[in-house]
């Protein structure tokens, strides 16, 4: 047996999971592009996480099952693309786990039999870690992964992965 392979979505690589544990890790050229400006090491991106682009036809999947399910209007491209490039793992690879906390992906990933995990896993190897999103202008914290502006003072969030 190989070891296990994850696919990894943003708040996967703030929840600091492609720096610790072992594993075969993938992402998509747009999440490299959310995390890019997260202060995300590029360079440690580049040595463990292998960067693929979907194929059009697990996209086209994926977006028809999305529409059935209703969830099309919550996924952002980026999520439609992680959810394409598990299709195509599950084909090349034999299967990998897409690690997401988002409810509308995991929901669509459900539909298409693919293998999930979260970034609290309980258990895991990601039990450690626990990431805030907090407001610097009015000091709120937040659990949401998509919020990226602070609802009661305007105030781009900052997200920051800490041990527990
Ligand atoms: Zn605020």
């Amino acid at each position: 047996m190989s070891e296990p392979a994850y696919i990894l979505d943003s708040t996967a690589f703030y929840a600091g999971i492609p720096y610790q544990g072992s594993g075969r890790y993938y992402t998509t050229y747009l999440v490299l592009e959310e995390v890019k400006h997260h202060n995300v090491g590029a360079s440690l991106i580049h040595s463990r996480v292998q960067v693929t682009e979907p194929s059009p036809e697990s996209l086209t999947r994926v977006r028809g099952t999305a529409t059935k399910t209703g969830d099309i209007g919550a996924l952002s491209q980026t999520d439609l693309s992680l959810l394409a490039l598990s299709l195509d793992l599950m084909n090349s690879e034999g299967g990998a786990s897409l690690v997401t906390d988002d409810f509308a992906v995991r929901n669509v990933a459900e539909v298409l039999s693919i293998p999930l995990a979260q970034t609290s896993l309980k258990g895991g190897e990601w039990r450690n870690i626990t990431w805030k999103i907090y407001c610097r202008g009015c000091g709120k914290t937040y659990t949401n992964p998509k919020l990226t502006v602070c609802p009661v003072c305007g105030t781009q969030l900052v997200r920051k992965a800490s041990s527990s």
